[in-house]
């Protein structure tokens, strides 16, 4: 540790930031007015009605036509990937297959609002940059930052972005929570904070993707302080070897932490252990926060409930795993996302309904 604050570390050279994965979904606020647009009487642009219409959500439920976890070959999907699925799966696709392609107007919004989680960040504890040469030295990193974060939550403090993973539904989630501490009555809150380009709360489209990739983040905290996620559901689906020596910068770090370790397997067996008897307890309140990003106004809170069940459903759904994977999803209704998305002018969908 360095100085008065704890610190938490970020990998260098591997392109595995541990950026809260919370401002990629930020962007859409662009589209938020456009639902405005398709309220009765308002000119928007109606898909033709011979036109299936569970749009791009029908592809992924055809039993001929990839995932796109076959089609990129991922070993894990982003929370903030599947809440872009629940917005649209053919975005999500494009994202994948076109990466960088992106307005600038949008990845301004983009870097502001990473730029506003850092300082919030750097309120709590340092950052050190740590060089990195494996993807096992990637995941030591983050490991590393969560045995640091542990104690601090035990002892009843605050820490922001806590990296979470774990199996859901047969696929490895992994994301970044904002922050978690502890509220007046004692309860554990997740604290999201969601920062708006317009001075306007989001509309309930906007809202909605938000409430489940929060509910996400408690679903995968939960099983992580349970001890429902595994060092070997981590190492085999992320093709990780344990028995990799890591690299002489993380092996420094972890030292200066208090564990003195040789090889990923070392690390993945004191976090594991360390996780599971921390006695950490769940998730009990789940709070978004929406704020200009120009003032820092705060625009309105949410108080997300968790359901269980309704998670889950929505989860099979995007996956294609549940009984109701062949029920109608929402395309005709919504495409008016389509207005400011900025794949809408190569979307093949798009071209089919439009
Ligand atoms: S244009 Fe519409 S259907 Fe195509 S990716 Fe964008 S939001 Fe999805």
């Amino acid at each position: 540790m360095a100085g008065a604050q704890p610190e938490a570390a970020t990998p260098e050279a591997t392109g595995f930031e541990d950026l809260s994965d919370s401002e990629f979904l930020d962007f859409l606020e662009l589209g938020d007015i456009e639902e405005l647009g398709n309220q009765p009487g308002s000119s928007v642009r109606s898909p033709k009605k011979q036109v299936n219409s569970e749009g791009p959500k029908k592809r992924k439920r055809e039993a001929d036509v990839p995932t796109p976890m076959e089609r990129f070959h991922l070993k894990c999907l982003w929370v903030t990937d599947l809440a872009t699925q629940s917005w649209c799966e053919q975005q999500m696709v494009y994202g994948k297959e076109l990466p960088g392609f992106q307005s600038s107007e949008k990845a301004a919004v983009l870097d502001t609002g990473a730029s506003i989680h850092l300082a919030r960040e750097l309120e709590l504890h340092d950052l050190v940059s740590i060089q990195t040469s494996s993807k096992e030295d990637s995941w030591a990193v983050k490991l590393l930052n969560i045995l640091s974060m542990v104690p601090i939550l035990q002892s009843g403090g605050t820490i922001r972005e806590f990296p979470v993973f774990g199996e859901v539904e047969g696929v490895f989630l992994v994301g970044v929570i904002d922050e978690l501490h502890y509220t007046s009555k004692g309860q554990l809150e997740l604290a999201e904070l969601k920062t708006r380009r317009r001075p306007m709360m989001p509309l309930e489209a906007q809202k909605e993707k938000d409430r489940f990739q929060v509910s996400l983040y408690k679903y995968i905290f939960d099983a992580m302080v349970r001890g429902q996620v595994t060092s070997a559901s981590l190492v085999c689906h992320m093709k990780l070897s344990p028995e990799v020596l890591l690299g002489p910068e993380v092996r420094n770090h972890a030292r200066q932490g208090g564990f003195t370790v040789k090889s990923f397997g070392d690390l993945l067996e004191i976090s594991f252990l360390s996780l599971t008897l921390s006695d950490l307890p769940v998730i009990d309140a789940l709070k978004i926060e929406y704020s200009h990003q120009e003032t820092g106004t705060v625009l309105g809170t949410e108080m997300v409930v968790f359901e269980e069940k309704q998670v889950k459903d929505k989860l099979q759904h995007i996956l294609g795993t549940g009984q109701d994977s062949g029920k109608p999803g929402s395309g005709l209704k919504e495409a008016w996302k389509c207005r400011t998305c900025d794949y809408a002018e190569i979307c093949q969908w798009r071209k089919m309904v439009g």
